[in-house]
């Protein structure tokens, strides 16, 4: 379904973006991954999958770096046709102890880092009259938790972002939607788990029951996969009429 396109999964060398680049590249997308750490082994799952990988370490923090990243993209692949905003970090304190440096970098990473990538992906999707925006948001792009006050302002801030470039682009080939996962089982939010097993003196499995018994209903993490599934559909002509919606898969906490 997707073969001839490339999709750019930011902050794909774990987690969430692993998991989608691994969807769309299964649909016969070209993947350039992006993300920190270790990126032969992500590479080379999603080689094994029969299209071609690229990586850029762009420090979604930076302009600059993210320029590099699309002037790479362009280069090796012609063009970005479906654009994964996915890159993000978390810190937890309240706001009268939130340390600014955290502050800025959040924002950075979970909200700015997609205006620039979408600003600099857009020209050529609308030449191609094709693309598609996929922005990774949260059920705190929708809801508030207390001590996720940067969080929060950036997912809120992402799904605005949506639904700004969705009417930019409502007349063309090009749609952008937001995924707003609930609880999914990562290394991001591992940490969490832990960090409430030590802060509480609980077994890590306890902390893992109590994390979802506070918001989400269904008691079950969302999956990577389930996440995919959706990316994939966001990209089929069955979606060419969805547009800036910001798509709960959250076990139903926002249903709350
Ligand atoms: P993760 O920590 O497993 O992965 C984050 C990825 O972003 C990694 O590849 C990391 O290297 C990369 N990254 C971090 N900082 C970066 C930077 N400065 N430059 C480039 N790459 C950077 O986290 P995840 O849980 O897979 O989260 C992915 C996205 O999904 C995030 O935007 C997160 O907010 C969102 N999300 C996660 C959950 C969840 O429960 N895990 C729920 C809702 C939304």
């Amino acid at each position: 379904m997707l073969k001839g396109k490339t999709a750019l999964v930011t902050g794909s060398t774990s987690g969430i973006g692993l998991g989608i680049a691994k969807a769309l590249a299964q649909q016969g997308a070209d993947i350039l991954l992006n993300g920190f750490g270790d990126a032969e082994a992500p590479k080379a799952e999603i080689a094994a999958l029969g299209v071609r990988v690229e990586y850029h370490g762009a420090d979604m923090s930076k302009p600059s770096d993210i320029e590099d990243m699309m002037k790479f993209g362009a280069s090796k692949f012609g063009r970005i046709d479906v654009l994964v905003n996915n890159a993000g970090i978390q810190h937890v304190a309240m706001i009268e102890d939130f340390p600014v440096e955290r502050w800025d970098a959040v924002i950075a990473i979970n909200l700015s880092s997609a205006f620039h990538t979408t600003r600099l992906a857009i020209p050529a999707m609308r030449e191609a009259n094709w693309g598609r925006v996929i922005n990774i948001a949260s059920a705190h792009g929708l809801v508030a938790s207390a001590q996720k006050s940067a969080y929060v302002a950036a997912k809120h801030g992402i799904v605005g972002l949506t639904k700004a470039v969705a009417l930019e682009t409502a007349t063309t080939g090009v749609t952008c939607n937001a995924i707003c996962p609930g609880w999914v089982l990562t290394p991001l939010v591992q940490k969490q788990i832990d960090d409430r097993s030590a802060r509480e003196g609980i077994s890590v499995a306890q902390a893992q029951k109590d994390l979802l018994g506070e918001k989400q209903p269904s008691l079950q993490f969302t999956t990577v996969e389930q996440l995919g599934g959706l990316a994939v559909f966001l990209c089929t002509p069955a979606a060419d009429q969805v547009r800036g919606v910001a798509w709960q898969v959250d076990g139903g906490w926002t249903a709350q």
